[in-house]
């Protein structure tokens, strides 16, 4: 049977992309094709661009708590099909389906988060400015929106901005990744279901032909962009000369600092679940491990390598595993195992120890999928390129350094900055790790420091292309234009 096409959603109305290009998306622990995707043309984005614009003129006038009704019936609907949602996402990226439902958890919570809009909206006024006269910040939505996805989370990214953008007042395009079109697809499906009036929310299918068409239209007023740096840096650019804003969330390698006074046993659990979770493929997944001193290094690298040596790799929808809390599945295509693998040969070449090697891997019955086992390489020093390139893949290189200014440097000197955490009982270390390390979020003791809905999420350096960070409150700022009155009235005789 031949794998479905996927369809776009648009003013309202699915409907069918008249290119006649598709990529195949494929379940990558299997290599089974579950949908073809279409390659949507520019002139499809531009008529979605515009349809989202007429739909503007009038959604911009529902009076925002209206707006956040829909939302509470999204919510609904979404927490009623988790299940069905969760296959969905863990079948095409091939994250375990624990993993699948806790991002769904931090999808959802984006939506209540912006089912506040009535209260989070609200501007400002300063009664009395000057004599007579009064000062007010409005915060006003702009017009269409557009976003351009990554793969590793198809639901919870587009999250971070969708609910946020309408419920402002603003108009959507949604392109989901290439390689994870399905979630959307189906989450595209509740929307349909919410009533909202046409053109509110659209989505379009297709790779950079879509993204660029995004980036370029005169309507479009921002673009929030996920992906890695090097996409980041291009969007940001094109963005910029275009006059729109733009918010573009890039690459990562993120520490996990082990200072001498830290239960080992407990510390490396938690690394488990940040290194491996979703095969390495989360902005937020720990990859670089800094032991503060000789004993901590010795300690942490031989619990380290026996746990990542016992961690599952398998299909995350087989039975058997299903519901284990730590599966590691595939990493997304065979384009990324072959970088990854790439990655793995410089390592060697580097002069670092493959101290755990998970190349030659099968998973039985998974012949065709893209597996690569934990990885572990130490004595990796600070430069080597399995340090300072993002693999992105269960690959985790283990440095050694004698003090926390050394590792603090080595953080601070890395082209990313999205995480870091420090596993420490010691509040003087954690202090001054948490004010003088480079990177946007911080765990003490959490090995995944990804902040909850109703918290900005954003690193610094090349890991954040622009100021305005995700979700939460932030984002209302990104969605909204203030337009600040002075006024006055005269005295009537
Ligand atoms: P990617 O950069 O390959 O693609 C992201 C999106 O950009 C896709 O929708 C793609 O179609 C589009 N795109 C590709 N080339 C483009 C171009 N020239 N112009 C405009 N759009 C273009 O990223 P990916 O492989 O899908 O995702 C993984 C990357 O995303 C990793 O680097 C990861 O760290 C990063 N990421 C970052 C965060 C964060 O919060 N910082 C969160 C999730 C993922």
């Amino acid at each position: 049977m031949s794998a479905r096409i996927l369809r776009n959603y648009v003013n309202g109305k699915w409907v069918e992309s008249v290119s006649s290009s598709c990529l195949d998306v494929e379940n990558p622990s299997t290599g089974e094709i579950i949908a073809r995707m279409p390659l949507s043309t520019s002139d499809e984005t531009c008529q979605a661009i515009e349809l989202a614009h007429s739909a503007y003129q009038s959604w911009k006038d529902i009076p925002v708590a209206r707006r956040a009704q829909y939302l509470f019936e999204l919510l609904s609907l979404l927490r009623n099909n988790e299940e069905k949602l969760a296959r969905v996402l863990s079948e095409e990226m091939g994250k375990s389906l624990p993993d699948a439902r806790a991002e769904l958890k931090r999808t959802f919570e984006n939506v209540e988060v912006a089912c506040s809009m009535p209260v989070l909206q609200q501007g400002d006024k300063v009664v009395g400015s000057s004599f007579d006269i009064d000062g007010e910040v409005l915060r006003l939505p702009m017009g269409v929106f557009g976003l351009i996805a990554p793969f590793n989370f198809p639901a919870m990214v587009p999250f971070w901005f969708i609910p946020y953008a309408i419920s402002t007042g603003n108009t959507y395009v949604a392109k989901p990744s290439e390689q994870v079109p399905c979630t959307m697809q189906l989450i595209t499906e509740y929307i349909d279901q919410i009533g909202l009036p046409p053109g509110v929310f659209n989505l379009v299918n297709g790779d950079k032909t879509v993204a660029t068409a995004l980036m370029d239209h005169p309507l479009i007023q921002g673009i929030s962009m996920v992906g890695s740096s090097n996409v980041c840096r291009q969007v940001a650019e094109r963005c910029a000369r275009n006059n729109k804003r733009y918010q573009a969330m890039g690459s990562a390698k993120n520490h996990l600092v082990v200072m001498p006074d830290t239960p080992v046993v407990e510390v490396v659990r938690n690394m488990i679940s940040s290194c491996y979770g979703c095969a390495g493929q989360r902005c937020m997944a720990a990859s670089a491990i800094v032991c503060v001193g000789d004993e901590t290094h010795k300690a942490v690298t031989d619990e380290f390598i026996k746990a990542s040596a016992a961690v599952i790799v398998a299909n995350p929808l087989d039975p058997k595993v299903a519901d284990e809390q730590m599966v590691m599945g595939a990493v997304i295509s065979a384009k990324a195992k072959n970088f990854i693998l790439e990655m793995i040969d410089t390592g060697i070449k580097e002069g670092a120890t493959l101290a755990l090697d998970g190349r030659g891997l099968v998973v039985d019955g998974c012949e065709n999928g893209h597996f690569i086992g934990p990885t572990v390489f130490t004595d990796v020093k600070p430069g080597m390129k399995i340090h300072s390139t993002e693999i992105f893949g269960p690959v985790v290189v283990i440095l050694k350094v004698d003090t926390l200014d050394e590792a603090i440097k080595i953080i601070n000197d890395h082209q990313y900055g999205n995480g870091a955490s420090i596993y420490t009982q010691n509040g003087y270390w954690a202090r001054r790790f948490k004010l003088e390390t480079k990177a946007g979020m911080i765990g003490i003791n959490v090995g995944i420091p990804a902040p909850v809905a109703y918290l900005p999420f954003g690193g610094m350096k090349s890991s954040q292309w622009a100021d305005i960070k995700a979700q939460g409150k932030a984002v209302i700022n990104f969605f909204t234009e203030d337009k600040i009155i002075t006024e006055r009235y005269w005295k009537e005789d």
